[in-house]
């Protein structure tokens, strides 16, 4: 699954990301932006990709990550 990732400690804010691609990125209560989706759908992988490009601290990164595996717990009776 594709993930973006928004490192607050370089965003500054611009609010440039969430213009190009507003179904992926927002904007948080101290200003800066954040992924709220964790797999971009495809319809949003291009326009998520060309967000991550016009960062302008280049803060963000999109990548894809190994899809987490989780298993129903069950107790031996
Ligand atoms: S484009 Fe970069 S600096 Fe601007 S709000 Fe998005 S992550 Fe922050």
């Amino acid at each position: 699954m594709l993930q973006a990732r928004v490192d607050k400690n370089l965003c500054v804010g611009c609010r440039l990301c969430i213009e190009l691609c507003p179904a992926v990125f927002v904007r948080s209560e101290d200003g800066t932006a954040y992924s709220q989706l964790t797999d971009i759908p495809a319809e949003e992988r291009q326009s998520c990709q060309e967000a991550a490009d016009a960062c302008p601290v280049d803060a963000i990164k999109v990548a894809e990550v190994p899809a987490t595996i989780t298993f129903d717990v069950k107790t031996r009776k």
